[in-house]
């Protein structure tokens, strides 16, 4: 049986895809040598969808790998560590999803003032 990635089709969206984006999609730095699938195939990714397909370095397509093999999420790393305003670059953190702790949102920081969802503290 050939191997899917040896096989023609195959071949000829890795060219389109690397022609179309030949520098790394998770780093940002180096040129890219894989095509990956962002969704892995074993997980139900499609394997034709170009919108499925990004271009990555050797590194970023080991390290992926690696951490999809263990069950991990693994960060590109051009979603690591913070912007120079101190915004995260990761688009998924909570910073931007409104899914961390605020202070103004935290319940322990506001004084309770609706009665119906307050605690007496005047027993
Ligand atoms: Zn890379």
């Amino acid at each position: 049986m050939t191997r899917f990635y040896d096989t023609a089709r195959w071949q000829k969206c890795r060219r389109m895809q690397l022609s179309r984006s030949p520098m790394c999609e998770a780093c940002l730095t180096k040129p890219a040598k894989h095509v990956d699938h962002i969704v892995p195939v074993s997980r139900g990714g499609d394997i034709w969808k170009s919108s499925n397909w990004q271009s990555l370095c050797q590194d970023c397509h080991n390290a992926k790998t690696a951490a999809e093999r263990t069950g991990r999420t693994w960060t590109p790393p051009k979603h690591r560590g913070c912007f120079p305003d101190g915004s995260p670059r990761d688009p998924a953190h909570p910073w931007y999803t409104g899914g961390g702790r605020s202070i103004t949102a935290s319940p322990a920081l506001t004084p309770a003032r609706d009665p119906q969802n307050s605690i007496s503290y005047q027993k």
